[in-house]
């Protein structure tokens, strides 16, 4: 969980334990989003999350950017470096400041792996996709480029042979940021209402105006997002037992944030294999 005491303090930001305007659990600041004279602002211990009593809720990552005058992509990484127990026990990996993509165009095999698994051809260009070759690291794998803030962020690789693990995702040198600090597809949600599945392949099956956290161990910075990007949140893990866990502790969390969150319930189970004919029928839902 994020420790804002440790955040404030390492960067010398005057904060109050008690007092006006705090409650128990709370340390309050001056809110750097409304022009606040007095300390309305503050941060939840237990949660790690904001609120002014003046302009409301706000997340965490943009109340740090304010405090901090850093980019959003730098006020995310701050918070990563100040979670808990991190901050004695976890040396900081370092990441890129770019990143290199592996791979090169498509070969007619990965294409031909895309059309058996019924995704249109138009999803390669749509996503950036790329292909691996026959050897190394990465051999028979699809490359998914990860975007955030128009910037390549991030990879993840995908098996086309079956092979294991599923799918390989860039390491801290390889990245600018880790996966789980975005949001797949995030660019390409231009509403304030948002589809979130697990992976990057029920993206491509849904489309527009739905993200995926990489998996349901979705984290604080995923959670953050979602709740500063969009006002209704509407969750589509798959459909077992684990998963549907997952996404009822996501939708309580964006609650907390002041955001509209619900879990959805498919017909068909999985995202992954919806029908064009309910893809657009969800699609329209959300308009
Ligand atoms: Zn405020």
């Amino acid at each position: 969980m994020f420790n804002p005491i440790a955040l404030l303090t390492a960067h010398g930001i005057e904060f109050h334990t008690e007092g006006k305007n705090v409650q128990e659990g709370w340390i309050s600041i001056q809110c750097p989003l409304c022009g606040d004279g007095s300390d309305h602002g503050g941060f939840n211990l237990a949660g790690g999350y904001y609120n002014c009593w003046r302009c409301g809720g706000s997340s965490t990552a943009w109340v740090i950017r304010h405090l901090l005058n850093i980019g959003y992509t730098e006020a995310v990484r701050t918070i990563v470096e100040f979670e808990g127990q991190a901050v004695v026990t976890r040396r900081t990996r370092e990441y890129a400041s770019r990143v290199e993509l592996p791979g090169k165009a498509m070969e007619p095999r990965h294409r031909r792996y895309l059309a058996e698994l019924n995704y249109p051809r138009s999803v390669i260009e749509k996503y950036g996709l790329l292909g691996t070759g026959r050897m190394g690291r990465l051999a028979h794998r699809i490359v998914i480029p990860v975007y955030f803030d128009g910037t390549l962020v991030a990879w993840q690789c995908r098996t086309i042979v079956n092979g294991s693990p599923k799918y390989i995702t860039s390491s801290p040198e390889e990245s600018v940021l880790s996966v789980k600090d975005v949001l797949y597809n995030v660019d390409n949600c231009q509403q304030r209402r948002v589809i979130v599945v697990e992976g990057v392949t029920d993206v491509w099956r849904i489309g527009n105006n739905c993200v995926a956290t990489f998996g349901i161990g979705w984290t604080t910075q995923q959670a953050l997002l979602l709740a500063e990007s969009f006002d209704e949140v509407h969750i589509l893990f798959d459909s077992g037992e684990n998963e549907q866990v997952r996404a009822k502790k996501l939708e309580t969390r964006l609650t907390e944030y002041g955001c509209y969150a619900q879990v959805g319930h498919l017909e068909s189970g999985d995202p992954g294999s919806m029908t064009d004919v309910q893809v657009a029928t969800l699609q329209r839902e959300l308009r």
